[in-house]
């Protein structure tokens, strides 16, 4: 099932015997921050902001023309990196950027459910499971990427996630791996919390909680996220992102637009920290993805099986493990379930479970 559904893609077949001869030596980094972006479309990332919808004044209810101002151009490559500036600026010239399928580049989420859970169940996983099939699932049978990257040497206990909803604790099953898993309304556990923690452990409690119970606003969960890696130095650290799904569910594309823009923001700020820190520097990946797409239209508000182009994807990668491809502009199709054998091709290792494991993703450097 591997060989002929994830080999056989043009530019996967080469890269992926790359990965698979360089897992045989040290991998080029030892550590890894993936963000994953709940339902925020590939159109945004590579096109900028959607005029179709940009400029229908019944999603935008703040002030549409500063909204125009801030993320509008007629040329899509100014409009686009006015967006997602860190995005555009580097990680298009020192990173990896799957997914514009204007150029043919396809990626798409496996599931055929197209929502919230089994989006991030079969990205961890590295498995479609069809009977995930709900965000109520209870704590996820499938082993993921991350408790198997905790099993290894030198990485117990440094495999951590933050997360603005809190099904994340069931979709890991922190139940089962006693990862910290930090969801809306848990503080950041001890005696001798850093200053930053300690402010980070605040100010959750003191924002609104627009989007309601179990669920949290993504600066919350960054700042939670960013002092714990200063503080602790975990080697993974998953950040989930939730703020642009939830706005578009409401239809507030100018608020949709700007958790896009500080989504990358955040991108950019860990990034910094990273190269500031000889912990870090140059021996961390970086992963960016959604967990599905949206519809087009006025279906953007709204993904799931019903609504055409939700499975639509992508995956942005950069650092010392990832070749510097830049936008990729050659015909090619990835799938979700191929980021789970990714994260740990990128640590050198080789996730094998009880279920079955799709092949990394081709953008591991040689
Ligand atoms: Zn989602």
């Amino acid at each position: 099932m591997k060989i002929t559904k994830y080999s056989l893609f043009a530019f996967g077949a080469m890269t992926i015997l790359a990965s698979a001869a360089r897992a045989q030596q040290p991998a080029k980094a030892r550590n890894l921050v993936v963000f994953l972006m709940d339902g925020y479309r590939w159109r945004e990332l590579f096109e900028g902001a959607d005029s179709s919808i940009l400029f229908d004044k019944k999603y935008n209810k703040i002030d549409s023309a500063w909204t125009v101002a801030k993320y509008w151009d007629s040329d899509i490559h100014i409009r686009r990196r006015k967006l997602m500036p860190f995005v555009w600026e580097t990680m298009a010239a020192k990173g990896q950027l799957l997914g514009n399928r204007n150029y043919g580049n396809f990626v798409n989420v496996e599931n055929k459910y197209w929502f919230s859970y089994p989006g991030r169940s079969e990205a961890f996983t590295g498995y479609y499971d069809s009977a995930v099939n709900s965000n109520e699932y209870p704590d996820n049978p499938n082993i993921n990427v991350l408790e198997f990257i905790d099993q290894q040497p030198g990485y117990h206990g440094k495999v951590v996630s933050f997360a603005s909803w809190d099904a994340v604790a069931r979709i890991l099953n922190r139940t089962r791996n006693h990862m910290l898993v930090n969801i809306p309304g848990e503080d950041l556990p001890g005696e001798s919390l850093s200053p930053q923690e300690k402010d980070a452990n605040t100010w959750q409690h003191t924002l609104p909680e627009i989007f309601g119970k179990g669920e949290r606003l993504d600066a919350t969960t960054y700042a939670l996220a960013k002092s714990y890696l200063m503080a602790s130095h975990p080697r993974v650290l998953y950040i989930d992102l939730g703020d642009n799904d939830d706005f578009a569910h409401q239809g507030d594309y100018d608020d949709y637009l700007d958790a896009g823009h500080y989504a990358d923001a955040m991108f950019k700020d860990i990034w910094n920290t990273l190269q500031q820190d000889p912990f870090y520097k140059d021996q961390t990946d970086l992963l960016v993805f959604p967990d599905h797409g949206r519809g087009t239209g006025s279906g953007w508000t709204s993904h799931g099986a019903r609504v055409a182009h939700s499975d639509e994807t992508y995956l942005l990668a950069m650092g010392p493990g990832i070749a510097p491809r830049g936008e990729v502009k050659s015909a090619g199709q990835l799938y979700q379930a191929q980021y789970a054998q990714t994260m740990a091709a990128l640590l050198g290792f080789h996730f094998a479970t009880a279920h079955p494991v799709a092949d990394a993703a081709g953008v591991v450097a040689k």
